[in-house]
């Protein structure tokens, strides 16, 4: 068989299969820092709150508490699990606008004071359950072209913010704030500058209404590249991004964000080996030891796409990877170009850490990837 050159990348997974075999999910805690670097860097106004349900790994969350992110928590959940990483709690804002009313009060305990709704019912519920906390409303923006589009499910009318922060006034709350979420994996650049302008337009009116409004949340959504030869998108968005935050919002304003994918996609590879072939109508299936129901639910739940890689040159044929489970819909992925595989062969995707093992069942008792860390 002739010999290949293996990359950096490929030597890099051809030892952490020697070390560990598979299926693994290696994670890189360097690379989950310089996210958060970069992050600050584009966005220096910014203060990123990064978001659980991304990937809540506890050592995930330890680089982010180390690296001094604050936490978007959904659930009394991940605030027990990012406050057993070390995060103060007035680094939380819990930031699901539909909250069991036990879930509200409890939060109260753990020492969070700092919460979203987007409707009239959701602040009698806070108001009743967390007396004087602090709340931000969270209105409704145009998620077009994102991947994951949560307008539908979230958000108010913009017209309807200001009379729910009076609302929040009267009912002994602190309105402390807007936010909003452009849709998960947003590459549209005026998605996120419309949100601006909306927020902006609601700020300076609950200042003249004299509420003290402190914090703009400008949620997620931050893109990351999934394939080699996809844009840098986050290069070009997040100057345009920052110049309009210093045109609209002056300075005592305190701006944070959510980023989840972002701060989590980039730093993982999943590492996977081939547990079986066929042939099926002429073409190559191979058969891995992990799939849909497991790290890469992703492709389900998230809509994602990932590019496999293998450890072998030659040349490619038209191939379909599937998942180790006895369900049909654990197709990974058809028409897939790849050199001819043996059993025991290494095929591996990166930038798999967010909406990946996150969202990963056992199901048919077969365990979703093993999560590893990597310098
Ligand atoms: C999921 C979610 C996020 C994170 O979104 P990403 O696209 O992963 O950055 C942030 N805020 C809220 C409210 C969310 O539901």
């Amino acid at each position: 068989m002739a010999t290949h050159r293996l990359t950096t990348s490929q030597r890099r997974v051809q030892n952490l299969v020697r070390r560990h075999g598979t299926p693994i999910m290696a994670i890189s805690r360097s690379a989950l820092k310089a996210q958060v670097d970069r992050f600050r860097r584009h966005l220096p106004r910014v203060a990123p709150y990064y978001a659980i349900k991304a990937n809540p790994h506890p050592e995930v969350l330890k680089v982010m508490v180390a690296a001094g992110a604050g936490f978007d928590v959904a659930s009394i959940g991940e605030i027990q699990t990012a406050l057993a990483a070390g995060a103060p709690p007035d680094r939380l804002i819990f930031a699901n606008t539909i909250k069991p009313a036990s879930s509200i009060a409890a939060a109260v305990t753990h020492g969070v004071d700092l919460m979203t709704f987007d409707s009239e019912q959701e602040l009698d519920k806070i108001a009743e359950n967390a007396p004087g906390c602090r709340v931000i409303v969270r209105i409704k923006v145009p998620n077009i072209g994102s991947i994951v589009e949560l307008s539908l499910k979230f958000g108010i009318d913009p017209a309807d913010a200001i009379p729910l922060l009076i609302k929040a006034h009267h009912l002994g709350l602190k309105p402390a704030g807007v936010s909003f979420h452009v849709g998960s994996q947003c590459t549209r650049i005026e998605n996120f500058v419309e949100a601006l302008e909306m927020a902006a337009i609601i700020v300076r009116d609950a200042r003249l209404k004299q509420l003290p409004i402190e914090i703009l949340d400008i949620g997620g959504g931050f893109p990351i590249q999934h394939f080699d030869d996809d844009p840098d998108w986050f290069e070009h968005m997040a100057d345009p991004i920052s110049r309009e935050i210093d045109r609209l919002f002056d300075p005592s304003l305190q701006i944070i964000a959510e980023p989840g994918r972002f701060l989590a996609g980039p730093a993982a590879t999943l590492i996977l080996r081939v547990i079986g072939r066929a042939i099926r109508e002429n073409k190559h299936w191979y058969y891995l030891d992990d799939g849909v129901y497991g790290s890469l639910s992703g492709q389900i739940f998230d809509h994602a796409k990932y590019e496999f890689k293998v450890l072998k040159g030659g040349r490619t044929q038209l191939s379909t990877l599937a998942g180790p489970t006895c369900d049909s819909l654990d197709i990974i992925a058809r028409g897939e170009q790849l050199p001819p595989l043996e059993v025991g062969d290494v095929v591996y995707a990166e930038n798999c850490g967010a909406y990946s093992s996150a969202s990963a069942t056992a199901f048919n008792g077969i365990q979703p990837a093993q999560v590893i860390m990597t310098a």
